[in-house]
């Protein structure tokens, strides 16, 4: 079963991982991971900020060979009142005439850890490599992906940590409902 951030009723704590959780970022990222994660990050905001309290989670792939910014999108489950609607599921939906071969040879940026079903997703897609920009807000099927034989890179990035933290403070039971939980359900 994945492993998922115990989220306490107390919010003070929301972003304190369990110490078996913890995970020390990825030692050596590209320098490119932290400007691409940068853009992500600003598609959450747009979720959040210019949309109305969308859940603020972004991406985008990029060719590994080229570093072309491929496609972007962002979580807009809030907005269109959609079940599936996460950014790499967004994102995917808008690769339209994409060869295959394109999600090959490429990397998926997420500004937050990547659910089951996006990391479904990224292997159906063969998709090699995931840059994660947090994991302390909530943990997803990161094993899984290096199971397939992805490379996970973790950044550790305090702003996306704060982006989510904000967002479950001031939309604390639509987080609940995102990750499947109630708050009473949580709390117990
Ligand atoms: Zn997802």
């Amino acid at each position: 079963m994945l492993s998922r951030l115990y989220l306490r009723k107390d919010h003070r704590n929301l972003l304190e991982s369990p110490p078996h959780l913890r995970k020390p970022p990825t030692l050596s990222p590209l320098f490119s991971d932290r400007s691409n994660i940068a853009h992500a990050l600003e598609l959450a905001r747009t979720g959040f900020e210019d949309e109305g309290k969308g859940i603020p989670i972004g991406t985008c792939l990029v060719d590994n060979k080229t570093g072309k910014m491929l496609r972007v999108g962002w979580r807009r489950r809030v907005q269109l009142g959609s079940a599936t609607k996460h950014g790499e599921i967004d994102l995917l939906e808008n690769i339209d005439s994409l060869p295959a071969r394109v999600y090959r040879k490429s990397t998926l940026y997420t500004t937050l850890s990547t659910c089951t079903m996006c990391t479904g997703a990224c292997i159906l897609y063969s998709i090699p490599r995931v840059v994660i920009g947090e994991n302390d807000t909530f943990l997803g099927g990161e094993g899984i992906l290096k199971q397939h034989d992805v490379e996970v890179v973790k950044l550790d990035m305090q702003d996306c940590k704060l982006l989510m933290k904000r967002f479950i403070e001031e939309c604390t039971e639509v987080w609940w409902e995102d990750i499947g939980e109630t708050g009473k359900g949580a709390a117990e």
